[in-house]
């Protein structure tokens, strides 16, 4: 990541959404804000290409969820898209993809309001896994499918700051040799990756499990079935067991920045990478407007 711009958003009753702008190397939040001190608040990363903000609308619809989840105050979306268009403003022409990272925290401990910012910044370049594929392995989630419902404390499906867990999985993987996670319920229902969709093919179907399962819902796994369902593919939300992963014809997980990366080798197994469904997804996201 390279930061570029930083816009901190002032949500104070006083502030109405005053932007200021600051340098991204500089300290800017204080460390008793509850985002630093208990990872208590909210982000979402939109790519942004060719000066583009993809998916800006489902991007603020599932931040808004994510602030009701959390008792967060609603955000107000017109600061918000002036916070997200200024940092993505800041974004030069680049290989890789621009993105802007917005966030707001419950704000400093004892106070009145939360903080909120938006951070434009350079992400990696994913042309080198959506060619070649990348190595997953399955890990519990250690819940149940059910538990956004049993349990709503537990924020399943928000896209809260705590990734701690999240992060930790990557690294389990990485001492099993592979490059991501696909994160599987307690009762083995197929969840999401740490930081991604899946998306499964059988046959002409292509299937994704459902965000009643305590999983986020993937604004490029949306564009991406819009994508295959333009070229005549049927598209199903239905929930998936690790054994259909096993018996997929191929894989994918995808994300903002990242596209659809096919999955070439799951829990130690070589995959068939699907190079054409590849092609025609990442062509297309490639292309999405706000
Ligand atoms: N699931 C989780 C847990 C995520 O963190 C993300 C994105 O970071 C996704 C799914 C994919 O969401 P999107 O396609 O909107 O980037």
């Amino acid at each position: 990541m390279t930061p570029l711009s930083l816009f901190v958003l002032d949500l104070s009753a006083e502030g109405a959404g005053r932007l200021t702008r600051h340098d991204p190397a500089e300290p800017v939040i204080p460390v008793t804000d509850l985002g630093v001190t208990r990872g208590d608040g909210i982000f979402e990363t939109i790519a942004v290409r060719g000066g583009v903000l993809q998916a800006l609308g489902p991007h603020l619809d599932r931040f808004e969820r994510s602030a009701a989840m959390l008792d967060l105050p609603v955000p107000n979306r017109a600061h918000w898209t002036e916070a997200i268009e200024a940092a993505a403003a800041a974004i030069p022409e680049d290989p890789r993809p621009g993105a802007v990272k917005f966030v707001m925290t419950r704000g400093i401990e004892g106070g009145s309001h939360p903080t909120g910012w938006a951070l434009g910044f350079l992400a990696d370049d994913p042309s080198g896994e959506r060619a070649g594929g990348i190595k997953v392995v399955t890990l519990d989630r250690g819940y149940r499918h059910d538990v956004a419902q049993t349990s709503p404390w537990l924020l399943q499906g928000a896209k809260s700051l705590a990734y701690a867990v999240n992060k930790a999985a990557g690294r389990e993987a990485a001492r099993h040799g592979a490059d991501d996670v696909i994160f599987v319920s307690s009762d083995d229902y197929v969840l999401e990756g740490p930081s991604s969709t899946v998306i499964a093919r059988f046959g002409d179907i292509a299937v994704t499990p459902p965000v009643e399962l305590g999983i986020l819902p993937g604004t490029t796994q949306a564009d991406a079935f819009t994508a295959l369902e333009a070229h005549g593919v049927t598209t199903l939300i239905k929930n998936l067991s690790p054994a259909d992963l096993v018996e997929a014809d191929a894989l994918w997980l995808c994300s903002s920045t990242r596209g659809a990366a096919p999955i070439r080798e799951l829990d130690g197994a070589a995959r068939t990478v699907d190079a054409a469904w590849t092609e025609l997804m990442n062509t297309d996201l490639d292309a999405r407007r706000r």
